[in-house]
Formats: C-alpha cells, structure tokens, sequence
C-alpha cells in the first residue's frame, strides 16, 4: 500500500479508537486549547516530542525548526512565542536540542547549502562563541553532541532575551524557560538548564558557566 494511503487509514483507525473509549473526545477539542508547554524542537522526524512524552493533543504548543534555534528576525516562531506566552498563556517553554543532529553535524562539517546554509547562521555564531569549548573534544559523536548541547544553552538565552519573554517576566508572569537534550541513544530526556524570572542572563552567558557535563547527565 502506498505510503500516504496506509498513514489516512491509521489516522481513522486513531481518531474510532478515541472515540470509542471516550464519546465526547473531540467535543473538547472543539472547545479550544489550554496547552501548559510551548515546545520549541528539531525537525529532525526521530525527535517526537507528542509521543516521548505522552503528552495528548491539546497539551503542547510546537514548533520545530532545522537544529532548534531561535532567532529574533525568525517571523515565524516570533509569531509562535507571541501566541504561545501572552495569548495561550504556558507556564513553561521547552527548548529541545538532540543528540546526532544533523543540522549541527552540517554546521561543523559544512556543505550545507542554499537555504539551509544561510538558516545555519545562527549555529554558526554559537561555534563561533564557543569554538574552545566545543573543540575540546575530539572529532565525531562527542564533539557534535557536546555543540548540540552548547546550542541549547544559547538557543535558552535567546529566547530569555526576546521581547515576549522580557515582557512576561517584568509582568511578574510565572513563566520558566527549560533546556533539554533527547538522547537518542536510549530515548530519554536531559534536562541541561533552567530560566525564570530570577535568572540573571549575563550569569548564564559566562563561558566558564558550562552545561552539567553529559557524563553526569547520563549518571542522572
Ligand atoms: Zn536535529
């Protein structure tokens, strides 16, 4: 059966099962959204943050994009912070980087091109930065996460910078900022940092601030 008739049969098969265990499933639905997470991703189609998480429809706001990164000029998830924090109103953001990510893979090997090259740009100024920590280790796997990981301390912290966020915390709003890494390896998640109203950014930024070390993580 061809590819896209097989996932139209799940979805029908998904959507009786719902109903059948819950006749007023979708009514709710209807209703409108009330999701307690912004959750800001890889496009990466190994990274499900629904299904690794268990979270139902209705729980998570997302948006995804190549290697996670936040960009201020990025209309599009501007426009989904915006909505997410002063209209939706979630308590928490998640900013997601994974292991093995091809878009940090192609920022430190380079021949991207086109598009993806120039939508790179923003990792590209994160190696830039943190070219002694990310080059400490050797060539191949440990280098790449440990970039993966760099990338979601600063991806953390432009998004604590923009407007939206600024504005949510000078109104006092309960609103916490998290980093995490997926590993793929074992499907679990890491949790790498935290922002909130509290947080002083330039503490953050240090370079000797460094990420809890994956060793630990994995220990965790
Ligand atoms: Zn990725």
């Amino acid at each position: 059966m061809k590819d896209h008739r097989q996932i139209l049969l799940a979805n029908k098969a998904w959507a009786a099962e719902l109903l059948d265990e819950d006749a007023e499933y979708f009514t709710r639905q209807v209703a409108g959204q009330r999701p307690k997470f912004l959750w800001i991703g890889c496009s990466d189609s190994r990274v499900s943050p629904e299904q690794m998480t268990q979270t139902q429809p209705g729980g998570m706001f997302i948006h995804r994009n190549i290697a996670n990164l936040v960009n201020p000029e990025d209309l599009n998830l501007m426009s989904v912070i915006q909505f997410a924090v002063d209209v939706l109103e979630v308590p928490n953001i998640v900013l997601c980087g994974h292991h093995g990510c091809g878009g940090i893979k192609a920022t430190l090997d380079g021949g991207a091109t086109g598009p993806v090259d120039r939508w790179l740009d923003t990792a590209r100024a994160v190696r830039h930065a943190h070219a002694d920590e990310i080059e400490a280790l050797p060539e191949g796997e440990a280098r790449v996460n440990r970039f993966v990981e760099v990338n979601v301390r600063d991806q953390l912290l432009n998004l604590a910078r923009t407007a939206t966020v600024q504005g949510a915390f000078a109104r006092g709003r309960e609103l916490v900022l998290h980093g995490w890494v997926y590993d793929i390896r074992d499907g679990l998640l890491k949790p790498l940092m935290e922002i909130d109203r509290g947080t002083t950014l330039d503490e953050i930024g240090r370079p000797d601030r460094v990420l809890v070390p994956t060793a630990e993580l994995d220990a965790a």
